[in-house]
């Protein structure tokens, strides 16, 4: 992968280099937790998508919030950049040094610290992973309010830190809506302890809103309090091809309307979509060939109940002509087998070639015309040009590949698509952050008065830029 400072016009900032006295420094806060073996730093350096790569020469992993405080405040004083990380999932190169910035990394900040099977709140360090913590809610009679393909290795902290949305956006929100409390260590090792569990609690700005979202740039997540929902007694998922994008629409109304209350996910994807799932993870495909495949889950209290409402739709989508092939799941092997055909796509695409990935917000019945267009527009420039995503929510993800990295591919592409989803007051990034790849096109989605504020609150709150330089927000002149 070259480094990102090759590839990218970005010159680095005035800040210190790591010197010997600063590493027995970090030393001393953290015995036995500084790493710069530079192989076991490899990974750390490069992105999930093997797009960008820094050349951080340290990667610190603290176990406490009182740790990542001493660490912040030694770098605040020695004017050290620092880039918090998770689990390194990420998609727009937030997740690693653009220069030599040290590498924070909560992967050892892993403990559950409490849990009310009442309210179903969920008191956890950043640095659990997703998957360990739905695991955890679950024997509990849980489940994480947020699910993605990424739940193996994503912590809790990067979800936050990026706003992640997801799979179960649709049935249960934003995690501004469902991260009840949160402890950060901001730039200058002051610990902000807002880590309380009230659902309702009107006293003074909403700090904890400031930071979600916020990608490392204004301070370092270390705990987390979340509402957990009830786990659903009954789960179903439905499979179904669709011949034309106007029918994975109407099939979306008609389950609005059908399935109600217990509609828990609808998303969608095209006929490249699976070609690449099936090739180059040998998957299987459970339906008829069709252009289109939709994938709609009921999550209810009454397997009757449900069943007997997934049988309705599903019985006017086939008769209307809006469904042509279709499968149900009840089981787990199933569900999730079923569930895999989507969750995978981005690692499918990562097997394709080099991968520029789009992550949108658009109204939903110009989703598609976008990639219906830039197919017209790219020609065989491009190896795929695929739709997919949260279509419930209005967000498209829109990825095309090629062998390797194009100059001239990616001028065709941006700014393109930016104007394009400019014009229909869509969003740049629906969910995957602006990060180092798309920090430059936030005013196509912001105007410039927030932007200034942006700029301001980064200011007030990381007064020498030592947090996450380099993502986020645009370059100053
Ligand atoms: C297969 C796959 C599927 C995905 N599906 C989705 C999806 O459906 N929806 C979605 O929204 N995203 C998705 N993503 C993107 C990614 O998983 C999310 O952005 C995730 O929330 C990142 O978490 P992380 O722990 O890996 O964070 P990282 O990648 O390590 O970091 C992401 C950003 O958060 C910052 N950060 C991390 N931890 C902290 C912290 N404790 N304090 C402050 N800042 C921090 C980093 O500096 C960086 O800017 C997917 C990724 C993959 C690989």
């Amino acid at each position: 992968v070259v480094l990102t400072q090759q590839r990218y016009p970005v010159t680095r900032l005035p800040f210190s280099v790591v010197s010997s006295e600063d590493l027995a420094a970090f030393e001393r806060i953290l015995p036995g937790g500084v790493v710069t073996d530079p192989e076991v730093l490899e990974a750390s350096n490069v992105d999930w998508l093997r797009t960008v790569r820094g050349c951080s020469k340290v990667l610190l992993r603290p176990r406490t919030s009182q740790e990542v405080a001493r660490i912040l405040r030694y770098c605040h004083e020695k004017n050290l950049a620092v880039n918090p990380q998770g689990g390194n999932t990420g998609m727009v190169g937030g997740s690693v040094p653009v220069f030599d910035e040290i590498i924070l990394s909560t992967t050892l900040m892993n403990r559950v610290i409490s849990f009310n099977s009442v309210s179903g709140t969920l008191v956890c360090q950043a640095g659990c992973v997703l998957e360990e913590l739905s695991r955890y809610v679950e024997e509990r009679g849980f489940v994480m309010p947020l699910d993605l393909g990424a739940k193996g290795s994503c912590h809790i902290g990067g979800n936050v830190a990026t706003n992640a949305g997801g799979l179960r956006f649709l049935r249960y929100g934003s995690l501004h809506g469902t991260v009840l409390g949160l402890e950060v260590v901001l730039a200058d090792g002051t610990v902000l302890d807002c880590l309380t569990s009230l659902r309702k609690d009107n006293t003074g700005y909403d700090l904890k809103q400031l930071f979600i979202g916020s990608e490392g740039t204004l301070g370092v997540i270390t705990a987390v309090s979340i509402q957990c929902p009830p786990k659903p007694r009954a789960v179903n998922v439905a499979f179904l091809g669709c011949p034309g994008f106007a029918e994975v629409l109407q099939t979306f109304s008609s389950g609005k309307e059908l399935l109600g209350e217990i509609l828990s996910a609808y998303e969608f994807m095209d006929a490249e979509c699976m070609w690449l799932v099936t090739h180059h993870l040998r998957l299987a495909s459970p339906v008829q060939e069709s252009p289109f495949y939709v994938l709609v889950e009921t999550s209810g209290s009454r397997a009757g109940h449900d069943s007997e409402k997934l049988s309705d739709f599903l019985e006017q989508a086939l008769s209307s002509g809006l469904v042509t092939d279709g499968t149900v799941a009840t089981d787990q092997t199933r569900l999730k087998a079923l569930w895999a055909l989507r969750e995978r796509i981005s690692e499918a695409l990562s097997r394709d070639g080099y991968v520029y990935k789009y992550d949108l917000s658009l109204p939903t019945e110009r989703l598609y015309d976008l990639v219906s267009d830039l197919r017209a527009r790219l020609g065989s420039q491009a190896k795929h040009v695929v739709g997919y995503g949260h279509l419930g929510d209005g967000n498209l993800h829109l990825n095309v590949t090629s062998e390797a990295f194009s100059p001239s591919l990616l001028a065709d592409l941006e700014p393109y698509v930016y104007e394009w989803t400019a014009r229909q007051r869509g969003s740049v990034s629906a969910e995957h952050g602006l990060g180092f790849k798309k920090r430059g096109v936030l005013s196509y989605s912001k105007p410039p008065e927030a932007l200034r504020l942006m700029q301001q609150l980064k200011a007030l709150l990381d007064p020498k830029g030592i947090l996450n330089p380099y993502k986020t927000l645009p370059a100053q002149a």
